[in-house]
Formats: structure tokens, C-alpha cells, sequence
């Protein structure tokens, strides 16, 4: 349960982390460090520098400005708590308020979350459901990658190497009805299924649903099915029956997670379960 040797500096503004990616190919950044030093002491990660972005000040900031940007550094105790993120995202602010315990809560950062891309997070299904940006940072300049092209695989993503992530863009929804249900790992509480809807209403009717799943297959993907069998109905039984087919439909059979305790036709089963609890918890 030791990490293998390992050099640290500590950074002091994102153009220094950078500065000292592209000085040290194998260097990691740590945030949190709730994935990356766990994942080190079982020897599943190595680097031999560790670049400390966690007091960069300029990453950690959470504003409402038409669009809601938080910084990398935010933890997840602090979005989840955030009146803004209430606000623009509610589905956000609940999947963040329901990430591990409240350590983890305390010190993971969402921008350590998205870069680790562990299919069993949470943040990303809310993250592709609505839209959101993911801004990154290199030598090269900026760039900005939507959420439903950052994930590629798992724990992959389109990060390329010595780019930083700097914040993370959702759009306004504070007109939507959005939810995130999820069934937890009962031991770390990572999600097996998860769920993230946002529903246009027009009254009682759907206008427009989006709809991602997590946790059942390699990445955090959209249902398109789903989102279709919402669209145009009163969410009534009809409308969530045909909607929990079509989620299940959707998942990718060579994608699907499947393990000892959470087999793969079961994950498939619960992604219509929690799709119907998503969808009631949105529209209250
Ligand atoms: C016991 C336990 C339970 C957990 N349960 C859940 C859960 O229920 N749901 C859930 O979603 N997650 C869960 N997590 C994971 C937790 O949310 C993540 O560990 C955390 O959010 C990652 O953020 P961090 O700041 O700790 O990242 P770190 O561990 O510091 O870094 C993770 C990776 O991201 C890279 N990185 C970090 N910041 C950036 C950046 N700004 N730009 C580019 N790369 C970066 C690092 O180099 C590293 O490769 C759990 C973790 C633990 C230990």
C-alpha cells in the first residue's frame, strides 16, 4: 500500500502547472488526490513528479453568468452546496451531493473527477445530459471540448498530453425539471446505474428530454431512444415503460460493465429503473 517514489512541486497559477507539464512528460497533476493516490499505492499509477495544482486559486471559483462555470478545483461539497448550481443545474448539485462520503466530497475536485473518467463516477452523466463544456488548457492555447466528445473510453479522454482542465461550463437550466437517481455501490458508493434527465415542460407535456446513463456501460453516454420516447407525452406510464425499453435498448452490448456482484444484464435492467425514479424525482 506504498506508491513507488515520486518527486513534487508545488504550482502556483495554471501557465506554471503547464510550464512544468511540458518540462516533465510523465508528471501527473494532483488535485484532490482521491483517484490519483489510491491508484498509486495499489501500483496501478506511477509518475515520477507530482504537480500540486490544489491552491491555484484562479480554479477554484463557482460563477452564474448565464452559464454556470465552475472551476476545476471546486470539490463536490462545494458545488453541491452552491445556490447557483441549485439553481442552473439542479441534477449537478444532487449527484455531486451524492459522491462518495463526505470526505471524499471534501476533497475530490470535479475537474479530477471528469479527467479520471471512472465509468462508475457520477459528475459525468449530469455533465453530458446537460450539454456541458469541459474548457481545457495547454501549451498550445486553449481549447473547449464538449462533454459528450470528452469521454472516449474508460479512463480516457480527449486530454491531451500537458493540458489542463480549467473549468467546466453547464448551460442555464433552471426552466428544466432535472434529476440524477442512482443506485450506489454499497461499499464506495461509486454509482452502478445512474441516471441524469432534464425535461422541458410546456405544462403538463415533455417537450424535450435529455437523458444519460452511467455507470452500465464504458462511458457516460446519451439515450437518444429514451429521450424520444419522453418527448411529446405527459410522462405518463406508457411514456416511462416505453422509455425504460428504450434506455436498455440503447446500452452498447460490447459496453456494458459487468462484474461479479453487478452483472451486466442487471446494470441493463436497473438503467430502466433508475431512468423511471430520475424522471419522477425531476418532475416532483
Ligand atoms: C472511497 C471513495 C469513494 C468515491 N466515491 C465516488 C462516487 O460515489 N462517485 C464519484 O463520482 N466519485 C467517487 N469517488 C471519486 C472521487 O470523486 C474522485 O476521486 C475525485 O473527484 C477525483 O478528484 P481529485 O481532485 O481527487 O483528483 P485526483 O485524484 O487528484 O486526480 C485524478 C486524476 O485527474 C488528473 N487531474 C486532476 N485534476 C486535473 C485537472 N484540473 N486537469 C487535468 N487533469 C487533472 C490527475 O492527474 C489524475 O490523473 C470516490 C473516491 C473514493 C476514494
Amino acid at each position: 500500500m506504498f506508491p513507488d517514489k515520486f518527486d513534487y512541486v508545488r504550482a502556483s497559477s495554471v501557465d506554471e502547472a503547464i510550464q512544468l507539464l511540458s518540462q516533465n512528460e510523465d508528471a501527473k497533476l494532483l488535485a484532490g488526490g482521491h483517484s490519483l493516490l489510491p491508484a498509486m499505492k495499489l501500483r496501478l499509477a506511477d509518475a515520477p513528479l507530482l504537480i500540486d495544482i490544489g491552491r491555484i486559486a484562479e480554479l477554484k471559483s463557482i460563477t452564474a453568468n448565464g452559464t454556470l462555470k465552475i472551476g476545476a478545483l471546486a470539490t463536490h461539497a462545494e458545488i453541491a452546496g452552491n445556490a447557483d448550481v441549485q439553481k442552473y443545474c439542479s441534477a449537478l448539485a444532487a449527484a455531486t451531493g451524492q459522491v462518495g462520503d463526505n470526505q471524499v466530497r471534501n476533497f475530490g475536485t470535479l475537474g479530477g473527477n471528469v479527467a479520471h473518467a471512472d465509468p462508475a463516477s457520477d459528475p459525468p452523466t449530469v455533465l453530458v445530459a446537460c450539454n456541458a463544456t469541459i474548457h481545457v488548457k495547454g501549451s498550445g492555447g486553449a481549447r473547449a471540448i464538449k462533454a459528450t466528445d470528452f469521454f472516449l473510453d474508460l479512463y480516457t479522454t480527449a486530454l491531451e498530453a500537458g493540458e489542463i482542465i480549467t473549468a467546466i461550463e453547464v448551460p442555464n437550466h433552471s426552466g428544466h425539471k432535472c434529476a440524477y437517481a442512482k443506485l450506489e455501490h454499497p461499499a464506495s458508493r461509486y454509482a452502478v446505474v445512474g441516471v441524469a434527465v432534464c425535461l422541458e415542460m410546456s405544462g403538463s407535456t415533455c417537450k424535450s428530454a435529455s437523458v444519460a446513463i452511467g455507470g452500465a456501460t464504458n462511458i457516460a453516454m446519451r439515450s437518444s431512444g429514451a429521450e424520444q420516447a419522453l418527448a411529446g407525452t405527459s410522462l405518463d406510464d406508457a411514456a416511462l415503460n416505453a422509455a425504460a425499453a428504450a434506455i436498455q435498448a440503447d446500452l452498447p452490448d460490447d459496453a456494458l460493465m459487468d462484474d461479479i456482484t453487478f452483472p451486466a444484464d442487471y446494470r441493463k435492467a436497473m438503467s430502466g429503473v433508475y431512468l423511471k425514479r430520475a424522471v419522477k424525482a425531476a418532475i416532483g
